[in-house]
């Protein structure tokens, strides 16, 4: 039997019309992204960030910067940002140029305007099981798990991909829901064993049909983050083959990437909380 779809856009919807309805609550967020550069696939991330935002009623920037700029001059447009109070939300699009020292400039962005959660002080507040500002793309996929009812307490769930942006916080909130977490990567022996076994296999690592359906325990959870442009088009890190083994699968594209979306805007609206003392940021 074919598995469940979970489809990302109904619930993204629904989360957009909570976050508009808080939005006007609020009377203004805002929300700024800072683009460094001309990467086409980055271009397509922002200016569907924006056009959510926007619809949404948030005051939405969107900041382009030249790729020439040097990280001095990226520090002091970031410092710029945190002190201005019409900003509640900050994001800036990764990946960076080379030259410039991400790490940096991610902890130079306030830790009560990072959207995106990837400020050292948020990840820690992740870590150690005290979520802040958690990132957009692991909220989604929590947010689907959710929706869905799949019981995670006590399940064995395993996480393709270690990156700060999915793989790490994804696995931590769903340690914290008490699933039972492997997480794997470039350097893990014999993908195949700890996936079979997983009752929520979760993909980001992007590449395109890494898990082929043999990889899939049968009647377990696929959840498929990896977005890949190919010449097929959007493609992601499962083989759509895997629905026929899977119970629950999420289908690329209209799985993960609205949720994504949603809850970064979800994420604008808490930080504006946070900044207005409607909800207690730890210091
Ligand atoms: P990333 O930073 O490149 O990390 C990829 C991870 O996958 C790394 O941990 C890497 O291992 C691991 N990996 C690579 N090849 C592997 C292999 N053959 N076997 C096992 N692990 C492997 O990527 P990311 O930013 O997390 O994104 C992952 C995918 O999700 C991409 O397709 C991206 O476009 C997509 N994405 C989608 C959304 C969305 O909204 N749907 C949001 C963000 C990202 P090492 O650590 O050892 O290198």
């Amino acid at each position: 039997m074919p598995a469940t779809l979970i489809k990302g856009k109904p619930i993204a919807d629904r989360i957009r019309a909570t976050v508009a309805e808080e939005v006007r609550e609020l009377g203004h967020v805002g929300l700024v992204t800072v683009l460094v550069g001309d990467d086409p696939a980055s271009e397509v991330y922002i200016r569907l960030k924006h056009k959510a935002a926007t619809e949404a009623g948030f005051a939405a920037q969107d900041v382009r910067l030249p790729a020439g700029i040097s990280e001095a001059e990226l520090l002091t447009r970031v410092e710029e940002l945190n002190a201005d109070d019409a900003v509640d939300g900050l994001l800036i699009q990764l990946p960076l140029p080379d030259h410039i020292d991400e790490a940096q400039i991610l902890r130079a962005v306030a830790p009560v305007k990072d959207v995106d959660g990837l400020h050292p002080f948020n990840a820690g507040q992740l870590f150690l099981g005290r979520p802040t500002l958690v990132g957009a793309t692991p909220l989604g996929v929590m947010a689907m798990l959710h929706e869905h009812r799949i019981e995670l307490d006590g399940a064995r769930a395993v996480v393709l991909g270690r990156s700060d942006i999915v793989g790490k916080p994804l696995a931590q909130l769903l340690m914290q829901a008490n699933a039972t977490v492997t997480i794997c990567h470039s350097h893990t022996k014999d993908l195949p064993r700890q996936t079979l076994d997983a009752d929520i296999l979760v993909a980001a690592v992007g590449v395109p049909a890494l898990v082929t359906p043999d990889m899939v325990k049968t009647g377990g959870v696929v959840i498929d983050v990896g977005i890949n442009r190919t010449g097929a088009g959007l493609v992601g890190d499962v083989d759509p083959g895997a629905e026929d083994v899977a119970a629950y699968f999420t289908p690329v594209p209209g799985g993960v990437g609205p949720m994504t979306i949603a809850c970064l805007l979800q994420n604008a609206v808490r930080a504006a909380r946070f900044r207005r003392g409607e909800l207690a940021f730890p210091h």
